[in-house]
């Protein structure tokens, strides 16, 4: 058995993150990093598909304190770097252990500790861990399996059938003909990324995605960089500038979003020869924002339509075949490979069962404290991201939030903190954790029974609202009641 006065889940971006904090801000806290994967990384280990890179740009999904001096829309191998350094030059690695999952999490009242069984997958020894302060990073989505729904008839294909998230690595595509069901990010990384070696990439989706383009270059940070100016004030300007460029974007998508349905069509139509059916494989029926939009950069995937060596079509499927895809509308695709770029499973808190003063818990039971705690569960948080601005901005946020909230409890002399409603929160109607104008994407829409739940008050939501929560969350009054500390 060992003992942490912090442990955490999760080496991708946000564990990271939160180490780094951690390390400099309470250097006299003892912690550790425990990870399922033979690496650190998480999203940019597990992804191994051809081109797979980020769509935010990494002066705001880098973090602050380290600036990013590559092209703004980054590889995986180029994050995993960047995270290589922020370990090695802050002596993390001494802290993070490898391929230790963990299953069970068990809070206890009476020592005010969290008990975790782990098991280290090299040797497959059980290991029990204790800790006052759970730091969940396990990210929002199972690393093992995507999501592939049911087709009919897909036992009959002759093909290989592949998820991008589990690509094998001799996958030969060389000389093939390839269909890519989905439109999403994925698919418009690796469709471009395999089309010129491909006989013919077929993107067949159910429904169109909003796709905006531009150069893989920030105009500002080649200014600066030109005049000398160091990296550190580079990555902080160019990271405002791209911030107040965002906000201004999604303020005018939020009130204008006809204006801004047909500004991003209008930027599809120009990357498309003339009288390509734009609105019926581009123009989506959601509103700008609801999903996420998904970057192109170098408008790749348009030239690849542009080659003739990658198409669209815009229907639904009636049946896998033997030799591809018949679709509702009649179309018959052929295959030799069917990429199934359809999303994530949702994974709740990394598939822990966690349990407090022994009552299993069921996260979709409880409340969310300001989309990072849950009404009755003690001394743990969660990290969960934006999915309209870059993730880590959050997970910068939330860690200044934990360091607060430790001392605040180091200052009372008090061993708990629990989020509980307050009187005036009582009887408010209790809500999905996201509302459905709000943000839909088909993978929060079917896991949305597994999530916690919200109250129509800043305290009580996950506003996915960075300009919002830059503001709020520095200032929220950690005793105004809502967490109860003992
Ligand atoms: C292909 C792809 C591209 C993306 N691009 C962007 C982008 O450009 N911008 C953006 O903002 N977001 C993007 N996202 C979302 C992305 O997942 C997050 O931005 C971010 O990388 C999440 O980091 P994380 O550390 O919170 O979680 P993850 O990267 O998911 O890492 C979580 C880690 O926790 C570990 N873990 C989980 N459960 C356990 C357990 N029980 N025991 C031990 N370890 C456990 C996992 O093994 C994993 O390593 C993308 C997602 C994908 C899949």
């Amino acid at each position: 058995m060992e003992h942490f006065d912090v442990l955490i889940v999760g080496a991708g971006i946000s564990g990271v993150g939160a180490a780094y904090h951690l390390q400099h801000e309470m250097p006299e806290r003892s912690f550790v990093i425990l990870e399922t994967l033979e690496s650190f990384g998480g999203t940019w280990l597990t992804h191994k598909y051809p081109g797979v890179r980020s769509d935010s740009d990494l002066y705001t999904f880098g973090y602050g304190f380290k600036p990013w001096v590559g092209p703004p829309i980054a590889t995986a191998g180029e994050i995993l770097k960047y995270m290589g350094e922020v370990i090695d030059e802050n002596d993390l690695g001494a802290h993070i252990r490898y391929r230790h999952h963990i299953s069970d999490a068990s809070w206890d009242s009476g020592t005010n500790l969290w008990t975790l069984q782990a098991e280290n997958l090299a040797t497959g020894e059980q290991l029990t861990f204790t800790t006052n302060f759970l730091w969940m990073c396990q990210g929002y989505y199972q690393h093992d399996k995507g999501y592939t729904p049911e087709w009919p008839g897909m036992d009959r294909f002759k093909g290989q059938i592949v998820h991008p998230q589990t690509w094998p690595e001799d996958l030969d595509y060389a000389g093939k003909k390839v269909i890519c069901i989905g439109s999403g990010a994925t698919a418009a990384t690796v469709v471009p990324a395999i089309a010129g070696d491909a006989a013919h990439v077929t993107v067949l989706q159910r429904s169109p995605t909003y796709f905006w383009t531009g150069p893989n270059r920030n105009e500002t940070a080649d200014m600066l960089r030109e005049l000398d100016i160091p990296e550190e004030w580079v990555h902080e300007i160019v990271r405002k500038k791209i911030l107040k460029d965002f906000g201004e974007l999604t303020t005018f998508a939020l009130t204008e979003p006809d204006m801004a349905r047909e500004a991003l069509m209008q930027g599809v139509r120009d990357c498309l020869p003339e009288g390509y059916d734009v609105e019926k494989h581009f123009g989506p029926k959601y509103k700008p924002w609801q999903q996420r939009l998904a970057f192109v950069p170098n408008a790749d995937l348009f030239e690849g339509i542009k080659a003739g060596k990658a198409s669209m079509v815009t229907d639904e499927i009636e049946t896998f075949t033997e030799t591809g895809i018949r679709t509702k509308g009649g179309e018959e695709l052929e295959a030799d490979i069917i990429l199934t770029a359809t999303g994530f499973n949702i994974s709740v808190l990394g598939n822990i069962a966690f349990s407090v003063d022994g009552k299993p818990l069921d996260l979709a039971d409880t409340i969310t404290y300001r989309g990072m705690m849950f009404t009755g569960v003690p001394n743990m948080l969660w990290v969960f991201g934006y999915f309209r601005a870059s993730w880590t901005l959050r997970a910068d946020l939330i860690s200044d939030l934990v360091i607060r909230l430790l001392r605040l409890m180091d200052a009372k002399g008090v061993q708990r903190v629990t989020p509980h409603l307050r009187p005036q929160d009582e009887g408010l109607p209790v809500l999905e954790w996201m509302a459905e104008d709000n943000f839909n994407p088909n993978y929060l829409k079917r896991s949305m029974h597994l999530l916690p739940k919200r109250l129509d008050v800043p305290e009580w939501m996950h506003t996915q609202d960075y300009y919002t929560e830059r503001e709020t969350l520095p200032a929220a009054n950690l005793d105004d009641g809502c967490l109860v500390y003992e």
